[in-house]
Parts: C-alpha cells; sequence; structure tokens
C-alpha cells in the first residue's frame, strides 16, 4: 500500500469533487434567473461575473439579481465586499461560492494613487538633493588665484629649487595619475600635503607633483585646500561625500479585507 499515491489520488478527487459542487451551486443559483436583455438562460464565467448563453451579455448576477434585505436597494461592490447603494448594509452574495471577488475600478485607482505617491516621492528626493548642491563652479580655465594663497604657498615651495629640476618636472609630470593618487588618498578629514605618499623618487619633485595635482582637483570642487601655517592642508570637498540612499516605499495591496460570498454567510 503507497501512501503517498493514495495520498494523491484523494487530493485529485477532492478537488475534483469541489468542482462539482462549485459546477453544481452556480446552476442551482442560476435556476429561475434569465438574461434580463434577452430572457436567455445563463452560465457562470468567473467569480461575480455570469453569461447570456444567447445573446453573450455578461454581468454581475449579484448586483443584477440581489437586493438588500433591510430595505430592497441594489447591492454595490465595495472593494471586496457588496454593500447596499441606498442604506449601506453589507449584502452577503449569493451568486459566489467560494473564491474571491475584487473590484477592479478600486484596484485600478489604488494603482493611480500609488504611481501618484511614487512621483512625489521622486520630486521631493529631487528637491532635497538640488537644496543640498552646492554653488556653480566656473570651469572656464585653471585660475591659481582663485584658491587663496596657493600663489604664495607655491612660491614657498620651489623656492630655491634648481631651474633645470622644473624643467625636467614639467616634461615628466602625468597630471592625471597624480590627480588618481591624489583622489585615492584623501579623505573626509584634513591631511597635510606630505601626508600624502610619493608617486616618484624624488622627493622634492614629488612634492610639486603633488601640490599641482591638488591645486586642479581644488579647482574642480574634488578637494578643498588650505593653509596652516607651513603645511598645506587637504580634505575631500564637502559635497563629494556619498549620499544618503532614500529607499522606495513598498506597493503593498494585499491584506485589504477578507473574503466575501458564502465564506462570511456561516
Ligand atoms: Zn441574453
Ligand atoms: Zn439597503
Amino acid at each position: 500500500m503507497n501512501i503517498r499515491v493514495l495520498a494523491y489520488e484523494m487530493t485529485e478527487a477532492v478537488e475534483a469533487f469541489r468542482l462539482k459542487a462549485r459546477r453544481f451551486f452556480y446552476s442551482v443559483m442560476l435556476i429561475g434567473h434569465r438574461c434580463p436583455k434577452c430572457n436567455g438562460s445563463l452560465a457562470m464565467v468567473s467569480e461575480g461575473r455570469c453569461l447570456c448563453v444567447s445573446c453573450g451579455k455578461e454581468f454581475d448576477p449579484t448586483v443584477t439579481f440581489q437586493r438588500c434585505s433591510a430595505c430592497g436597494g441594489v447591492p454595490v461592490l465595495q472593494v471586496r465586499r457588496y454593500q447596499c447603494r441606498d442604506c449601506g448594509s453589507g449584502i452577503i452574495s449569493k451568486f459566489l461560492f467560494d473564491e474571491l471577488v475584487f473590484d477592479p475600478d478600486y484596484f485600478r485607482q489604488r494603482m493611480v494613487e500609488s504611481r501618484k505617491r511614487k512621483q512625489e516621492q521622486r520630486e521631493r528626493v529631487r528637491q532635497m538633493l538640488a537644496e543640498s548642491r552646492s554653488g556653480d563652479l566656473p570651469l572656464d580655465h585653471a585660475e591659481l588665484g582663485s584658491v587663496p594663497g596657493l600663489v604664495d604657498a607655491l612660491n614657498a615651495l620651489t623656492a630655491g629649487m634648481d631651474e633645470a629640476i622644473a624643467v625636467e618636472a614639467c616634461e615628466q609630470f602625468n597630471l592625471k595619475a597624480y590627480e588618481n593618487h591624489v583622489r585615492a588618498h584623501i579623505h573626509d578629514y584634513p591631511l597635510s600635503l606630505t601626508d600624502i605618499l610619493p608617486l616618484s623618487e624624488n622627493p622634492k619633485k614629488d612634492l610639486i607633483w603633488r601640490f599641482v595635482a591638488i591645486v586642479f582637483l581644488a579647482h574642480t570642487g574634488v578637494v578643498d585646500v588650505w593653509q596652516d601655517g607651513q603645511e598645506i592642508m587637504v580634505k575631500k570637498h564637502e559635497a563629494n561625500r556619498e549620499r544618503q540612499d532614500i529607499s522606495g516605499e513598498s506597493e503593498n495591496t494585499d491584506g485589504l479585507e477578507g473574503p466575501v460570498g458564502r465564506a462570511e454567510a456561516g
């Protein structure tokens, strides 16, 4: 005796029985009801929808045939429940076997509202980011004078330097490499220019190149640079820090209300 096979066959038999019971329930429910347009006979097509087999008219039998027991009013579908249009009493549908019935207009409206909420949220975030942005940065050309004290600091750095070294410096200097190097070493807190490790063997030249790279980075708004005594201080520009992620509101249309129809009648 294979229990699993028996259990499977049993489940199938129960399901087949349920389908038969459902068909029987609907045929009984629809006996005595005819198409309001052509008097044809009716068949159920889905929960809350029946169809005239003669003219093809499709309609909700609860709304068409059932009336409020308190006042005789017409039921209207409210999300998942029927309610009397006149007195507001709840109406338990006689035309639902065990499935849920939905109000498609309600869910369409919910989707519209949800999309609108998301749009408004995006707009709020956009405004927040726009307000926290720093002012426009003029980027037409590099201007050493735009950073206070930099020209003096540059002069102090190169004072007493061999002219030959300066020429050589220009020839070998790879600005991009130094910019990338500085970008990789700066932080949200101030560092001295001398704390950033050299990229080349000549410490004097390297200091100048690091400094030039910092001047260019300061000009494009990547770093903040200032002089502190004999030191050139550098740190990440405030606006360059990562912004906090603002996660979207999750959409949820579940758990609205319970089932409607016969399931509630007992
Ligand atoms: Zn009909
Ligand atoms: Zn009523």
